[in-house]
């Protein structure tokens, strides 16, 4: 077939809610992807920050490879052994007590908000608590998720979100002061704010959300989903301040690929959930988990977060030259390997142009171009990347 019959059935048989970019992919390998014709695409979208390793790292694929073949699915009924040490990998690396592993964001963004119910339920037998979410978040599709998801776009043809949900501003603390009440459970923010369009937490606002959440035993939810796992250059976001949320959702990279996710909580609310609460059928199974514990174990033998700070420097002086060189380049945003450019012209045809030349990247919003490229790469990749998004903008 060619790819304009792939992609033709593609739209016979999928439910229509993406619209995709004309291309069928097919392989990769380190920091390229190829699609069904050969041609060579540098990836810096990394399947929206999912394939932090790259593509075709050895260790990675034999550790799935070798779960394959021993096992890849008990269910939560038992215990595995790739879940147990996973488990342990990631409470330690987010200096928490406990994980729970589901197999998306979303998935970790509910078990997140259920926890977090779970805690204030505990207190004084009410279920009604109400959770303090930040306007341009993005949290994930299911119900719940979606009833946090600063987009009224996304929330409107759905009806009755989930109640006692409010929106404050990001970065605008006195917004998030005015809608903390009695019956405030938690608050959730992303550290650094991805679909909304590449917004970093100021210091003062995330330093403030926790300090509010301390004096009035409120819980505080990060979503690391895109913002975690080396991506700004520590291990979590919010490393990079002087915080330590309660609970965290984790996702996207945190697999390198396979589907998994995680909520991982402190002290505090990580045992509010009892056996009864919550589940999975899937979660946490011995193939996933494999695939955390190699993905773990790579960072550190390849010292992935220090390349992620030598070459995101080197990004952001790159495309910082190109905001001053660039009309149409207005600003930069981002940290470490999660950038966005702000554009003057639709960031749509910017992209097309890119794809066209081999460099994918992709958008925030209406008028952000996006790049959450591998961990990986390296500065020649950064340069190869900028020649090509200079004849683009
Ligand atoms: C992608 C994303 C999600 C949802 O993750 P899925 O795996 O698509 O369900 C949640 N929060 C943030 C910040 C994300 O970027």
């Amino acid at each position: 077939m060619t790819d304009k019959e792939y992609m033709d059935n593609g739209e016979k048989y999928f439910v229509h809610t993406y619209n995709r970019y004309k291309i069928v992919m097919d392989h990769a390998k380190g920091v390229y992807i190829y699609d069904v014709n050969g041609k060579q695409y540098l990836d810096f979208a990394s399947g929206i920050g999912v394939a932090g390793l790259g593509y075709g790292n050895e260790d990675y694929t034999n550790a799935i490879k070798n779960q394959v073949d021993k096992i890849m699915h008990t269910s939560n009924l038992f215990y595995n052994v790739p879940a147990i040490t996973a488990a342990e990998k990631l409470v330690k690396a987010a200096g928490l007590k406990k994980a729970f592993f589901t197999n998306s964001g979303a998935e970790a963004i509910e078990g997140a908000l259920k926890m977090a119910k779970r805690y204030a339920y505990d207190k004084n037998g009410k279920g009604d608590y109400e959770v303090i979410a930040m306007g341009h978040s993005f949290h994930g599709r299911t119900m719940g998720a979606l009833a946090l998801t600063g987009n009224m776009h996304y929330q409107e043809p759905f009806g009755e979100m989930i109640p006692g949900i409010k929106f404050a501003e990001y970065n605008n603390l006195d917004s998030v002061k005015e809608l903390v009440n009695e019956n405030t459970c938690a608050i959730i923010l992303e550290p650094l704010q991805g679909e909304g369009g590449i917004y970093p937490a100021e210091k003062e606002f995330i330093e403030g959300i926790r300090k509010i959440c301390d004096e009035k035993d409120i819980l505080m939810i990060c979503d690391e989903v895109q913002c975690g796992m080396g991506r700004t250059g520590k291990m979590f976001a919010f490393q990079n301040y002087d915080v330590i949320p309660d609970i965290i959702a984790t996702a996207k990279a945190l697999g390198g690929g396979v589907p998994v996710g995680a909520f991982v909580a402190g002290e505090k609310c990580c045992n509010s959930l009892v056996p009864g609460d919550h589940g999975t059928t899937y979660g946490g199974n011995p193939l996933v988990t494999a695939a955390v514990n190699a993905v773990f174990d790579i960072y550190e033998k390849e010292n992935i977060l220090d390349n992620v700070n030598r070459v995101g420097t080197y990004l952001e002086t790159k495309l910082d030259e190109l905001v001053k060189e660039s009309d149409n380049v207005v600003l930069r945003r981002g940290k470490g390997l999660m950038q966005g450019l702000v554009l003057k012209n639709p960031v749509g045809e910017t992209i097309n142009k890119a794809i066209e030349k081999g460099l994918l990247v992709i958008s925030a919003g209406g008028n952000v171009l996006r790049m959450l490229p591998p961990l990986v790469i390296t500065k020649e990749n950064v340069d190869e990347m900028i020649q090509i998004l200079k004849e683009c903008v």
